[in-house]
């Protein structure tokens, strides 16, 4: 068994950031990834993304985003930023490992002891070692502490359509889309109306699709990314402590000037509750071009997807569609069950109870960064919490 004292599960910009901050003060974590490379799903997102947040408010602990990528970073530099980063800080990294399962040292220990008399246990390898981190290529690793950065977007939320089986055209999750180059000339229906099912609809019109169908079950705020040169989420950040009954009722009343109305086009408006839908995890659409393409017609918003049929899918106002492709971009779930599900330290949404410079309640040594989605934007809270974790590690 090998040892460290902070093991970081994640090479995203939560766990890097966790990293680094912990560096800066004098403790070495190891960064664990199953990629074989760091910044694995900004490799993997669609070509057109950008940074909705604004550089500045984009940088990690101890590195700004550099200047020379501007103030909407493009996704493929976002991945160059973050391999910056590792250099800059010197991160220790141990890529192409999967970690499995992570475990009390004690409760390994006493299994071992009871199976095997004399055994070495974990934690006489380990000084203090509270936590075995089960890797999918060795043995386990002993840490003291163990960070969590596995990512909010972990694992693709997949629909159970009935009929679904059955469906001849396309079925393409949007974290396999990279463009719309292969949809020329194609009908798609997009379902899903947060940023990515927006952007893809966007991106699908400006390839050339031939109709492009956007399904909508509840109408998405759509706000402006940013108005005057204001960034939107220098708004969030403005109120994330407010309110949100409050945040609400002001947002409701400012919706005729930052929410273009589009009921005309088939979109109807969101109903009030902007900042309530935030905190269960649906965060507002910002306009990058769907809003254009809505009024343009070139992106129809329809009914949501009822069913399939062989080659037709079935709305809930009884419309039938025959499209090429149906791409799926319907959320994401965090996948912790596997990890820490008999830990005692997930909600009933299957995200941890705690998280930032928390400890969940009987789990002293384990921290989760990255698994909320605020209104202020997730860059700058992974920022802020790998601060507040290193802090509370190294004291
Ligand atoms: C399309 C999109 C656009 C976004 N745009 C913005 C934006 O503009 N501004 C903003 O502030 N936020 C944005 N976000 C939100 C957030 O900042 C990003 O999702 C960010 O990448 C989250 O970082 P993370 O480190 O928490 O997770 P991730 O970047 O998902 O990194 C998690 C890492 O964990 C690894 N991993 C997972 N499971 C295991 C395992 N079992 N063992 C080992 N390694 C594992 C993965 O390989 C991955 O490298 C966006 C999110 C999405 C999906």
């Amino acid at each position: 068994m090998s040892a460290a004292q902070v093991v970081v599960i994640g090479a995203g910009p939560g766990g890097l950031a966790a990293a680094a901050a912990l560096g800066a003060r004098g403790v070495q974590a190891l960064v664990v990834d199953r990629d074989s490379q760091v910044g694995s799903s900004w490799r993997r997102h669609y070509e057109r993304l950008h940074l909705h947040t604004p550089r500045r408010w984009s940088g990690l602990p101890g590195y700004p985003i550099p200047r020379r990528f501007g103030r909407w970073v493009a996704r493929a530099d976002v991945v160059r930023y973050l391999e910056e980063y590792v250099e800059h800080h010197g991160i220790l990294l141990r890529l192409g490992t999967a970690v499995t399962r992570i475990e009390r040292a004690s409760t390994a220990a006493s299994h071992r002891n009871g199976a095997t008399a004399g055994d070495s246990t974990a934690s006489d390898s380990v000084t203090n070692a509270r936590w075995l981190v089960h890797l999918d290529d060795g043995p386990p690793l002993a840490a003291e502490h163990v960070i969590v950065a596995t990512g909010y977007n972990h694992t693709p939320v997949t629909p159970d359509w009935p009929g679904l089986d059955g469906f001849t055209g396309d079925l393409v999750l949007a974290r396999d889309y990279r463009n719309g180059r292969p949809y020329a000339g194609r009908d798609v229906l997009v379902v899903g109306t947060g940023n990515t099912g927006t952007e893809i609809a966007t991106d699908l019109a400006e390839h050339g699709a031939t109709r492009v169908w956007l399904a909508v079950r509840t109408p998405p705020h759509i706000i402006r990314r940013d108005m005057l040169g204001w960034p939107a989420q220098g708004t969030g950040i403005l109120v994330r402590r407010l309110p949100p009954r409050l945040v609400d009722r002001v947002a409701h009343g400012l919706a005729a000037v930052q929410e273009p109305d589009l009921s005309a086009y088939g979109m109807p408006r969101a109903d009030p509750g902007l900042y309530s839908r935030v905190l269960v995890g649906r965060v507002p659409v910002q306009d990058v071009g769907i809003v254009d393409a809505i009024r343009t017609r070139r992106v129809e918003p329809v009914a949501a997807v009822e069913s399939v049929d062989g080659a037709e899918v079935v709305l809930t106002d009884g419309t039938r569609l025959r499209p090429d492709a149906v791409l799926v971009a319907a959320g994401y779930r965090a996948g912790l069950e596997p990890l820490v599900g008999d830990l005692g330290v997930l909600d009933g949404r299957g995200l941890p109870v705690v998280h930032g410079a928390h400890e969940p309640p009987g789990a002293p040594g384990l921290w989760f960064t990255g698994f909320t989605n605020p209104i202020s934007g997730m860059l700058r809270e992974l920022r802020i919490d790998a601060e507040r974790i290193a802090a509370a590690i190294a004291r």
